[in-house]
This record gives C-alpha cells, structure tokens and sequence, in this order.
C-alpha cells in the first residue's frame, strides 16, 4: 500500500499500468530515499498527504460530497472487501473481476479508495454522479472524459454510454451528421433522364429542364401551374428532343400530380422524386435553376443567354448541344463553317471525365461534411423525427436504402434516413432504476464495528432514491438535507448513533 502510494507519486503517469510495471520505479525509489526507515516513514506520510489533498482539491466535489462517500462507503459490502484486499495483498475474491485487473493501482487514501486520482464510487451513489457527470447534456466522450478525471466504477464507460443513449433530451436534440455523397450516375444515352423544376422569377413561373447527360437546358414560361400547363410545356419540350425515359423532380404537388402521373403512363416516362427537405438527390435540377435564375437576370433577352449556355463549352470542354446533338450550335460569334459540321465528341471519355469529376466532388464533400454512414433501420423502430420535432414509426422502407416511410400523429410521412434518430427509449429500462439503494441494499453494513444500527432496515427501507448522507460532526449541518429537486430529505436513522 504505502508503497504504490510513493510510486504514485514518483510516476504519475504510470497510473493505469498494471502491477506488473511497478518494478522499475520501486527501484528507482528506493534510491531516491536515502534516509533511514522511520524517517522514510514521516516523510511519506507527510507526501501522501500532500497528494491526497492535490487529488481532493481539485476533483469537481464539494468536501460535502467527499464526507458523504466517506459516510456511504464504511457502510458498502464491496468497499470493505477492497479495502481489506488493497491492504493484505489478498486478491483471491475478486479474481477475473475488474477489481483484480485494476489492483495494482488501487489504493485506500483516508477513507477513499483510489483508482490512480479516480475515486471508487459504490453503488448507491452512482447515480448521483452519472447524472452529475451528464448534466448539461455533453455527448458520451465529453461525459467519459469528465469521469476519466474523477471517479470510477466497474463498468462506468458502459452505464455512461447507455444514460447518454437514452438521454431523451439529448436524442431530441441531436441531429445526424451527412451521409456519404451518392455520386450522380451519368446516365447511357442524351435525353435518357432529365430534371425538372418549376420556379418564380420576376413574379413569372417558368419550368426548367435539364438533361442529366448533355447538361442542355430547356427554359419555358408557365401561364399557371396547374397540370394542364405544365402538360403542356412538357409536350413542347418532348416534342424537340423526344421522351426521356425518366423525369426527376422534387415533391412540387403540380409536377407528381395524379394527373400527371396517368400523363407519364401514356406517354411512357417515370417520374422519380427525391425525399422532403433533401434536395441533394435533386441537386442537379436545383443547380438548372440557379443557372436559369442567372440568365435571367443578366440578360435583356433569356434566349440569347440560352444559346451562350448551350453553345459554351463544359468543363470537359465540349458544349451541351455536341453532347446532344452531335453538333455545334452558330451563334453570334463567327465561326469557320466546317466547325459546325456534326461530329459526335468521344462520349465515352466525356462519360468516364464526368464519373471521375463526380467522384472527386463526393471525396470533397464527404471531407467537408465528415460524411458517415448510418445505420438502415428496422420497420417498427422508433425515431425522432429531427424536423418535426416529434417521435415516430418505421413503416417502410422508401424507394431508395436511404429512405423510409415513418407513421407519425397518425400521418404516413417519407423522409431520408438523416431526419432519423433511432429511439431505443421504451425498451430500455432507464439505467436509474437499476441500482439498488443503500437502505435497502442488503449489501451495506457488512463490518460490525463499522455499521450502526442493523436493526434499522425499516429506516433505511425508506429513503429515497437521492442518497444523501448527514455529515457528522459538521458544524453546518442541521439534520436536514435538500435534493437537487428540492425535496427534503430526512437522514435515516442508521446515521444518527
Ligand atoms: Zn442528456
């Protein structure tokens, strides 16, 4: 004992090594100390003192607390155990225990058990300090680095992590971080899937289409937005460049209409729509409209800003009409007639260019976003819905394995998997109600000459959850104790020999 209390002191930082690692500094210690062995002894006592001192001092505890752990552990089975294991060297009852790994750094310090500067917490106390430890609601590695500096328990990591887990207030307030970048796929062919959305410019609707492959753009003026007219401007477009296989859009009502929907049957087109609030999977119709938006408002007339964007060379450097039609396009810059002669640029390379670019932007994004995956959930798992602000149910998966249909207030809801928060809170017991109390624990009170009254069970059956110790002797105390939530609390009468 008195010994790893020197090596403590002598090598701090060796704390969380085991036994086995203490031979070096023994040496070293012993030459260190060339006095004779009573004088050894006073200045050791003297150290330790000064060190137990720096350790109370600076844990986050009142000496109030650290007088009421005194008072609660006399009073703990497993403490008088350890207590008496630190002090003969007999480790034989804890074997395979934590205990047992930890005991070459376990020391009895003034009535404390010390795991390095951690103090041994027993049982009844601990969830007072797990909630002291989560209060103001940090995340798990703030949380076990707040408990790395103080106390310590068997299997504290593991209660810290499930009560930050099942933090309700915490979970109600966390959001997901980003999730990998899905790189858009260049489709096989021009006009094989385009983007489409509607926006408001000049208090003028217009509709804009994008070809996913040759990045040509369709700009069109909206008289309403009712179904009828947008039929009517995508007839117009079709009629130029065909019937693309597949219409992207957001969830705009007017462009997935019922309607519109029995419209793309007969004409033989999918409609695929991205998720709420996740414009991502529609980024490229967004960015269409960001460049639609722009040539409006720099331009006298749009059309001629239409034919500079279609004409003008991509960053592959080939323009979107050669990648659509398989031309230049004459504009008003002069041009030598066999420039515009059709000639198909390399689609193939133009395609890989594309993949290789899109993939670099995933790698930058996931970078800046610190992207990772989350986990798929199961139909029937509770969420909380992080825009909604509300709880809800898995229904079904969505159309993509990012998606999934969630029941919630009685409305069936499609969201991407980031608005999800998985909520194991209903079937897991709150770790708070799995400690016994001390009162009731038959645990306590082992030693004779430390407990007092045995035959007060019934007093002490009836303490509350909060344990809270009188200090005796303390010139301030009067018998009564407040809990944080403001209930009196009466010292059982154990306390009161
Ligand atoms: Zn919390």
């Amino acid at each position: 004992q008195r010994l790893r209390m020197r090596l403590m002191l002598l090598d701090y930082n060796m704390k969380y090594e085991t036994g086995k690692s203490f031979f070096v500094p023994d040496a070293l210690s012993r030459a260190l100390l060339p006095t004779g062995p009573s004088a050894e002894k006073d200045i050791l006592e003297e150290d330790i003192e000064v060190f137990v001192n720096s350790i109370v001092s600076t844990l986050p505890c009142s000496d109030m607390k650290l007088e009421i752990i005194r008072r609660v552990v006399k009073e703990d089975k497993m403490f008088q155990m350890l207590r008496a294991a630190i002090e003969n060297g007999d480790w034989s009852s804890f074997k395979n225990t934590e205990f047992f790994r930890e005991r070459g750094s376990l020391t009895f310090v003034e009535g404390l058990i010390l795991k390095g500067t951690r103090i041994f917490i027993p049982k009844s106390l601990r969830n007072d300090i797990l909630s002291q430890i989560h209060s103001g609601h940090l995340g798990i590695n703030k949380c076990l680095a707040r408990s790395r500096e103080t106390v310590w328990w068997p299997g504290l990591s593991v209660e810290i992590k499930r009560l930050v887990e099942n933090c309700s207030n915490c979970l109600e307030n966390r959001t997901n971080p980003a999730e990998p970048l899905i790189p858009t796929q260049v489709p096989g062919r021009p006009w094989e899937v385009v983007g489409t959305d509607l926006f408001e410019y000049n208090r003028q609707m217009f509709i804009c289409m994008q070809d996913y492959f040759s990045k040509y753009i369709e700009l069109i003026t909206l008289s309403s937005t009712n179904t009828a007219a947008i039929k009517q401007a995508y007839l117009s477009i079709f009629s130029r460049h065909g019937v693309p296989s597949v219409v992207r859009s957001d969830n705009g009502t007017a462009l997935v209409s019922f309607e519109m929907k029995q419209f793309s049957r007969e004409l033989g087109f999918k409609i695929k729509t991205s998720s709420p609030h996740f414009p991502q999977s529609n980024s490229q119709a967004e960015r269409a409209v960001e460049i639609c938006k722009g040539i409006l408002k720099k331009n006298k007339d749009p059309y001629l800003g239409l034919l500079a964007h279609r004409s003008s060379p991509l960053d592959c450097g080939v323009s979107p009409a050669e990648l659509l039609f398989g031309r230049k396009i004459r504009t008003t810059l002069p041009t030598v007639p066999e420039q515009l002669q059709p000639s198909w640029p390399d689609l193939n390379k133009y395609r890989e260019d594309c993949e290789s670019r899109n993939q670099k932007n995933k790698t930058y994004y996931d970078q800046r976003h610190r992207a990772r995956h989350l986990s798929a959930l199961e139909v029937g798992t509770k969420v909380w819905i992080t825009d909604l602000k509300r709880y809800g149910k898995v229904v079904d998966k969505g159309f993509n394995a990012r998606e999934y249909f969630v029941e919630s207030n009685g409305h069936r809801i499609r969201r991407n998997r980031r608005f999800l928060i998985p909520s194991n809170q209903n079937t897991i017991v709150s770790p708070w109600s799995t400690y016994p109390v001390i009162g009731t624990s038959s645990t306590s009170g082992m030693d004779g000459s430390e407990s007092v009254g045995r035959n007060n069970q019934e007093g002490g059956r009836e303490e509350s959850r909060q344990v809270v110790v009188p200090v005796r002797g303390s010139a301030t105390f009067d018998g009564r104790y407040m809990t944080r939530s403001g209930r009196v609390v009466k010292p059982s009468r154990r306390y009161q020999t």
